[in-house]
């Protein structure tokens, strides 16, 4: 390593917390990941919180010379979010935002995500402008350094249209916010020379009335090849023209820190029709027209994207019936009356009415019914990605053309991936903006298939630029991806303009090089990214960084990307036998910040395009550490065989734990429990639960002729009782029998309940025949109790029952939410409560998609019932937090703040490791639904 980036990273750990500077090799490797198929190992990663933490990262950086990239969600699919020198991730704590005039603008600082900005918008009736697909993973640093865009922002509301004002700092440094008039007059004083240069570069842009006209002409289309030169044309206070030349700018140019953009009304009333027209060339003559009309977005979707989704579950069956060159055009409307809408239904219905179509079709306002059609459109991604050849690339291509060049340039591009024998190559896209995606399924494994992909790239840059004057990208920026044929794009004046504007901004080269401006004229085809096979449950992942938004640990030790990520190094390494003691230190380092700190709840599959569920891969990894007959192994075994001795073992040591509780108080167990943490021991907090042993036969029983349930209380509420400032005095098992009865239904226990469990502490651990030997013991048990199936089961613990019911297909299983809602809420009277209430979803109740039930359960018994925002899986993960409580911490850095605000004294919830970690860090106590639920009702 260079001797400048060893001092650069002594003075980050002299200005920076120790935790925000990473030098190991794992993490620098996970890193150098983006969405794209690019990699690069950054040297350096920082994780700044401040604006002065960048503002000094800058300046060491600018004396040192040492080139830096910032990075938002890495969603980024052209190569320009990674680095091979100091990589700043400035995500997860730069997610603040500020309502403006009552939303009509807001003030974005560039970690919060799309979809939390439309969160935040929704409850106002507006919405955010800039759509990309990714919206929901993707950042507003991210979405506004691409000028991102998507299915309606189009070029009339992209970032470049909505940006209001930017609060930027230089590659010097210097702070500017274009929105503030102090800033603006302590920037004239200090960097004239910028001012003045931007005010020259205008004035010959203006005096140049072809290069003028050409930049007009280029943005007609969308278009994000090389920076963005129509601020130029657009804006005349040097300032504005500042603010507006960062979008787009791939982070070459300066640090965003803070953005004001307006936002728009969200239309209330929409309508979709899906139509299938008899060629591409005629579905874009019918875009021509459509582009005349009262419509929101058009999409095509080409013959190939059809048929790869038509086997996807709940696709329409004339999928497959389609004749060959038949296109759809997916077409939205939208209005804020309904009136309106209608007329203009009839307005499109005039347009569609001469073109040839092979399928009747109809706008509908029926939600149900569009978004079945808005499914086919974003399944085609996932399913061609889904459907590539192990170890090849999904490829994702981004071009515009002119409207008027649409059918005949389309027709060719179709024929041309056929040509060169993309057989799987699928067209579709924003076609009301004039772009396209292609997706392309490539291997780079061989010279061969890197010089196809080279030679197509080569044809389809003579097609989009030489032929037709479009665009080489569109919304995904230019990256390293299109940076050789920038130049060709636009031409010697405007070239010479945009290097005018890097050299303002940033004279020394320092930010972001090699992106947009690159002089090898093949970066496009070096550092790709190897994608060795690892494991068949994560193979298909295109490390696309969707899945991050539902992973607890993204920001915190790795993401569920990144986990796939070094496993992908570690098998490579591991067949290459390329760097043997690199590989040992990779898997060593693994074990924490990938194993160990993986929560294994499975959520990221909730976002993955490809479903891939990284929870599996640890499952898998710690099998793999834990073979049968290793003493992990052996110990499991013996734990699952004296299962209920091991239960009273635990509850000594909660008696134990309770007794010393009330001698040394809350602050005691605190320190106490942090010190003895420190020597590896499994976190003591105050909201450990006292000890408990279920007596099944205490509650009395109601005549026999009332229905019955069968109740397996898990084994962690067969053990633990409630924890000290529980509002509540009775243990949950109680207080369940207790709600059953009041319910009048009759209770029956499983035998032999003190030694079962469902399986799920032996399968978190790899240990997946011990788990299913657990379950099959406790599936015998139930079946025995319910009668063969006769009555149903509840499991009062939702993570539980979800492993229950992936196992056990015999009887009726439910839990708690589930049953209340199912058989008791008619037989109980609920007197609803002001008392505001908070409750949390587990991770299993989202998996079966639960949430809206919780919350309608939580609202029979309170008016004020509230969701913490961005609170996900809570980090327990089983027992996990016991022993990684900084997970737990992590996951829930959002949710005093929230329960503070809103005055919440109880959290309720459905899982009892879940509610020990939601108290300690909520520091209220939560405790199961069903309290609230017993506390609110009378039989009826
Ligand atoms: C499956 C898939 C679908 C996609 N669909 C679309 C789509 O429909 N439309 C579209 O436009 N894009 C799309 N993208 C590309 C990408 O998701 C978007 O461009 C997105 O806006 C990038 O945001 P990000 O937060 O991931 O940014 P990153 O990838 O982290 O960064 C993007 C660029 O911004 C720079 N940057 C980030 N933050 C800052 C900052 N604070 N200051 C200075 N520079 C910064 C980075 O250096 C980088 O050059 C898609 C990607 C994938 C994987």
């Amino acid at each position: 390593m260079q001797e400048n980036m060893l001092l650069f990273q002594h003075k980050m750990r002299q200005i920076l917390p120790k935790s925000a500077v990473v030098t190991d090799p794992l993490r620098r490797l996970a890193w150098g990941t983006d969405a794209g198929f690019y990699r690069l190992v950054p040297e350096t990663v920082l994780f700044p919180e401040k604006e002065e933490e960048v503002t000094e990262i800058l300046k060491s950086a600018c004396e040192l010379g040492l080139p830096l990239t910032f990075r938002a969600a890495g969603t980024s699919l052209s190569g320009q979010a990674i680095s091979d020198s100091i990589l700043v991730v400035v995500a997860h704590k730069w997610d603040g935002y500020r309502l403006i005039d009552g939303g009509e603008q807001i003030a974005l600082q560039p970690g919060i995500t799309g979809k939390r900005v439309n969160e935040v918008l929704r409850a106002l009736g507006r919405r955010f402008a800039p759509d990309p697909a990714s919206m929901d993973s993707s950042m507003i640093g991210g979405i506004i350094m691409n000028n991102a865009s998507g299915m309606s922002c189009g070029i009339h509301a992209n970032s470049d249209k909505v940006l209001v004002s930017a609060r930027i700092i230089l590659a010097d440094g210097t702070l500017l916010d274009t929105g503030d008039p102090d800033s603006r007059r302590a920037f004239e004083v200090s960097h004239p020379h910028i001012l003045d240069g931007i005010k020259q570069l205008r004035a010959e842009v203006l005096a140049n009335e072809e290069l003028k006209q050409r930049i007009l002409f280029k943005y007609r289309i969308k278009n994000v090849t090389g920076l963005n030169l129509l601020p130029l044309v657009a804006f005349e206070d040097p300032f504005e023209i500042m603010a507006h030349l960062l979008v787009g700018s791939e982070g070459i140019l300066a640090f965003l820190s803070e953005a004001i953009m307006t936002t728009e009304v969200d239309m209330p009333h929409k309508a979709s029709a899906m139509v299938y027209l008899s060629s591409i060339e005629e579905a874009c003559r019918a875009v021509q027209c459509l582009k005349q009309g009262p419509v929101a977005a058009v999409e095509l979707l080409d013959r190939k994207a059809l048929k790869s989704v038509e086997d996807r579950a709940g696709m329409p069956a004339y999928l497959k019936t389609l004749p060959e060159g038949a296109t759809a055009l997916l077409i939205e409307t939208k209005a804020m009356e309904e009136e309106v809408l209608q007329r203009q239904i009839e307005v499109l219905n005039q347009i569609l009415e001469p073109f040839d179509k092979v399928e009747p079709y109809a706008f509908s306002a029926n939600a149900d019914e569009y978004k079945g059609w808005w499914a086919i459109r974003s399944g085609i991604f996932p399913s061609v990605g889904g459907m590539r050849p192990p170890g090849s690339t999904c490829l994702i291509e981004d071009v515009a053309f002119h409207m008027e060049h649409l059918p005949q340039a389309t027709a060719e591009l179709q024929a041309m991936i056929e040509r060169y024998g993309y057989h799987d190559g699928v067209i579709y896209g924003h076609a009301l903006e004039g772009n396209f995606h292609f997706i392309l399924n490539q291997s780079f494994d061989t010279p061969e298939e890197v010089f196809r992909y080279e030679a197509l790239m080569e044809e389809v840059v003579a097609l989009v630029v030489d032929k037709y004057d479009g665009s080489l990208k569109a919304e995904h920026g230019t990256g390293r991806n299109m940076a050789p044929y920038v130049l060709r794009e636009w031409g010697g004046q405007a070239f010479a303009a945009m290097k005018q504007i890097k050299e303002l901004f940033d004279p020394k080269n320092i930010l972001n090089p090699g992106v947009i401006f690159n002089q090898d004229p093949l970066c496009h085809i070096k550092y790709i990214k190897p994608l060795p096979l690892t494991d068949p449950h994560v193979d298909k992942c295109i490390e696309c960084g969707f899945c991050e938004i539902n992973c607890l640990t993204s920001g915190f030790s790795l993401s569920s990307r990144q986990r796939i990520v070094m496993q992908r190094e570690i098998t490579r390494l591991s067949q290459s036998g390329e760097d043997p003691e690199g590989l040992k230190e990779l898997k060593r380092l693994y074990r924490y910040w990938g194993d160990a700190t993986c929560a294994g709840d499975g959520l990221c599959a909730t976002s993955c395009p490809m479903e891939i569920n990284t929870g599996q891969l640890a499952h898998h990894i710690r099998e793999a550490n834990n073979p049968p007959g290793s003493i992990g192994w052996r110990a499991g075994q013996s734990v699952a065989k004296h299962f209920s001795g091991v239960k009273s073992v635990l509850r000594l040591a909660l008696t134990g734990a309770g007794m010393a509780h009330s001698v040394i108080g809350d602050s005691g167990v605190r320190t106490v429990g942090n010190m003895i943490h420190a020597f590896g021991l499994p976190l003591w907090t105050p909201s450990l639960p006292k000890s408990y042993k279920k007596k099944t036969k205490s509650a009395p029983i109601p005549d026999d002729q009332s229905p019955a349930v069968v109740y397996f209380p898990s084994c962690i509420n067969q053990t633990m009782g409630i924890e000290k400032k529980s509002p509540y005095p009775t243990p949950l098992a109680d207080k369940m029998e207790g709600l059953l009865h009041k319910a009048g239904y009759r209770v029956i226990y499983p035998k032999g309940m003190e030694k079962m469990c469902c399986g799920t502490i032996w399968e978190s651990k790899g240990m997946p025949d011990i788990a299913d030997c657990k379950t099959a013991e406790l599936e015998a048990a139930l079946w025995e109790a319910s009668e063969d199936g006769r009555f149903p089961v509840l499991c009062d613990q939702s993570p539980c029952l979800y492993r229950m019911r992936q196992k056990i297909s015999s009887m009726k299983l439910y839990e708690p939410v589930e049953f209340i809602e199912t058989f008791l809420v008619n037989r109980l009277r609920f007197h609803t409560t002001d008392t505001p209430v908070a409750v949390h979803t587990t991770c299993t109740m989202t998996k079966m998609q639960l949430a809206p039930m919780l919350l309608k359960l939580a609202s029979r018994c309170s008016t004020q019932v509230l969701v913490p925002q961005e609170v996900g899986c809570c980090g327990f993960a089983g027992d996990r937090g016991f022993s990684y409580p900084e997970m737990n911490t992590y996951a829930l850095r959002k949710l005093r703040p929230q329960l503070e605000a809103a005055q919440i004294k109880t959290g309720y919830s459905n899982s009892r490791t879940c509610e020990i970690g939601l108290s300690t860090n909520g520091n209220i106590p939560y405790v199961s639904i069903v309290y609230l639920v017993d506390a609110c009702t009378v039989p009826m």
